[in-house]
């Protein structure tokens, strides 16, 4: 089983713009080429896992989540980068498209993506990491048994400020990059 890093997309993979519904709008970090591409050489898995309400709300469809991620693999490419796998959850109780308006086991802080990875990717969370931007994405972490850290891009500078009570992150870092220096060099058993 490999290490993985579960990557928030929003915020900490590409810029933070609300509701994403067009691939021309996908903006990376200026730094997100070389921390993704770091996370290949070391032989890490790169898997995205995010939750698209806007699916469940009708803003968009699963269509154009996909046609995003695929622009989003194209820029990293650019550089010499990849994601291994790009996982996301459609569902939203409040949702307005019937077919995705539930209860789910896979919108984060739910473990259900996690679970996918695991069964497709061969990857042993409790060697892994998640970061995220939120703080539900270091209680993502917890709950698989990884370890967990929060950029401040995106919501993460607000967040920071909103811990939840009984809640701590392994690390807080500016951005992506730290939070690749951070398991480079705090998870030598990756
Ligand atoms: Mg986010
Ligand atoms: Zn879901």
């Amino acid at each position: 089983m490999s290490a993985a890093v579960f990557l928030d997309r929003d915020g900490t993979l590409i810029e933070e713009v609300g509701y994403l519904d067009r691939p021309e709008r996908v903006e990376l970090f200026p730094w997100t080429i070389d921390a993704i591409r770091s996370l290949n050489r070391a032989g890490i898995r790169v898997v995205v896992v995010t939750n698209q309400s806007g699916i469940a709300r009708g803003y968009f469809t699963e269509a154009t989540v996909e046609q995003i991620h695929c622009r989003v693999s194209e820029l990293l490419a650019v550089g010499g980068a990849s994601v291994d796998a790009y996982y996301y959850c459609p569902h939203h109780p409040d949702g307005s498209v019937a077919e995705y308006a539930r209860v789910c086991d896979c919108r984060k802080p739910a473990r259900g993506l996690i679970d996918r990875a695991v069964r497709e990717l061969d990857v042993d969370p409790r060697r892994s990491v998640a970061v995220g931007d939120r703080w539900l994405d270091v209680a993502l972490a917890r709950e698989v048994g990884a370890k967990g850290i929060l950029v401040r891009t995106g919501y993460g500078a607000v967040e920071e400020h909103r811990r939840p009570a009984g809640l701590t992150a392994d690390s807080v870092v500016n951005n992506l990059v730290e939070a690749v220096s951070w398991i480079l060099v705090n998870m030598p058993a990756i």
